[in-house]
């Protein structure tokens, strides 16, 4: 990923902000990894995750070959599915929004009906923590219940956005399954990347490439030709930003079969996905983001101690890595939009003080399409209503600026009014110590 060049400031820059001291190498790194970090998690948040079996219904769609399965909300259920699928052998995984289930103890494989239900039991109302979600882990409400099959070989395969290339990129590795990203990280040239110029989709060699890359022969590496083609539409018609199939498995019987799917759709294309919109389950989200993205807020919550309240993802970062410059350490991200009304600020305080970490809150508000007595009147409304114990620091700039200024001063209320951003900053520290 190509990162825009604010990320590497250096001394002298001329995009320094205004009013901030020289910046050091020994100060560059915290504000760039405050600004990396929300970026990253701003991009993951933009995707709207699919659990495993709904992955697989949709790459089913396009052909790809998937083993039979069938989703589960009770141990009964469970074992019915089971039934239902004939066999003698199956697999229970549980279905949450992150992977490393099998490190977590997520996908039991069961030799009778009876381990079956068992293993549903032990899944189904409990919370499952995987090496990819935190220790609280994630609910189990569902569980995917699919004829085992035999691995002879599990491979990587993924299809990704390559911002860098703007392309779709497959990413494939021999080297699948659960210790992917372990190989990824000692063993990086075991990852192949072949790019899809979007001007002429897939041609047969980027199939060849992967069958290469995999020492596929035969029937599996037909199949793979195949797989190549009707992964790039699925990702391409469902406006995805990931789908990735890991393990990509070879079976003993030499044929492909995708034993577990991950699909990532960028949300902000899901205005023209209702069906796949509708599969959101809600419940693996993070609460306090999912009531931010229902305000219409970007919401992005951190470690520190400073809450901040700012128009403009940019100025929201400028205003985080100011905190970190004068010491101090953000408790969030939160863009209330080009277009806040008093509302949404009163929403954006709601969620800024669900914190219990917060000391602190610091409004930065460039008033241009928005007017700060709008802004004033947002912030007045939401400190009477939720009790504000910590000191407010604003920071109004722009439009009705200064009868913003008169309206809070004339509140009665405890809110430090600053006149420029470094000063802003400068007293939320102070005020937070
Ligand atoms: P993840 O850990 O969340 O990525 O879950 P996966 O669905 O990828 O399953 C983890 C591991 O379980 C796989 O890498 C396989 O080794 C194993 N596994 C899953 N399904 C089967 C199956 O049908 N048969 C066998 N033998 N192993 C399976
Ligand atoms: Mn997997």
């Amino acid at each position: 990923m190509r990162l825009p060049a604010i990320f590497f400031q250096r001394p002298g820059s001329p995009r320094r902000p205004q009013g901030a001291r020289n910046i050091t190498p020994g100060n560059i790194t915290p504000c760039g990894i405050t600004g990396l970090r929300v970026l990253a998690l701003l991009i993951q948040n933009a995707r709207m995750n699919l659990h495993e079996y709904q992955a697989k219904a949709l790459l089913r769609r396009y052909r790809a070959p998937t083993a039979a399965g069938l989703v589960a909300d009770s141990p009964g259920r469970a074992e019915q599915c089971a039934r239902e699928l004939g066999g003698e052998r199956w697999v229970v995984k549980a279905q949450v929004h992150a992977g490393g289930r099998g490190k977590g103890g997520g996908v039991a494989l069961c030799d009778s009906l009876n381990e079956v239900r068992e293993a549903a039991e032990g899944l189904l109302g409990r919370r499952l923590a995987t090496p990819q979600t935190g220790p609280e882990g994630l609910p189990v409400e569902q569980v995917y219940v699919e004829q085992a099959s035999d691995i002879d070989r599990e491979l990587y395969l993924a299809a990704l956005m390559d911002r860098a290339a703007e392309c779709v990129c497959f990413v494939g590795s021999a080297a699948g399954g659960m210790d992917i990203e372990e190989v990824a990280r000692v063993a990086p040239e075991k990852v192949a990347r072949i790019r899809v110029p979007a001007a002429v989709g897939v041609l047969p060699y980027v199939g060849r490439g992967l069958c290469s890359v995999f020492g596929l022969k035969g029937e599996a590496a037909g199949q793979m030709q195949e797989l190549a083609v009707d992964l790039y539409r699925a990702f391409v018609e469902c406006d995805a930003s990931l789908v990735e199939i890991n393990p990509l498995v070879v079976t003993r019987d030499g044929k492909l079969l995708a034993l577990d799917a991950k699909v990532a759709l960028d949300s902000n294309a899901l205005f023209r996905q209702p069906e796949l919109a509708a599969q959101r389950d809600p419940g693996q989200e993070d609460e306090l983001e999912r009531q931010a993205a229902e305000a219409g807020l970007s919401y992005v919550s951190l470690d520190g101690s400073i809450a901040c309240m700012v128009n403009g993802a940019g100025l929201a970062m400028a205003t985080m890595d100011l905190i970190k410059l004068e010491g101090g350490e953000p408790a969030n991200f939160l863009d209330v939009g080009g277009a806040a009304d008093a509302a949404r600020v009163a929403a954006g305080f709601r969620l800024i003080l669900s914190n219990p970490r917060v000391r602190a809150i610091l409004v930065n508000i460039f008033g241009g399409i928005v007017r700060c007595d709008v802004i004033a009147d947002g912030i007045l409304q939401a400190v009477r209503e939720a009790r504000v114990e910590v000191p407010v620091i604003a920071r109004l700039e722009g439009t009705n600026a200064a009868t913003a200024r008169a309206m809070l001063g004339a509140s009665g209320l405890e809110i430090t009014a600053a006149s420029d951003l470094a000063e802003a900053a400068r007293k939320a520290v102070e005020l937070a110590a």
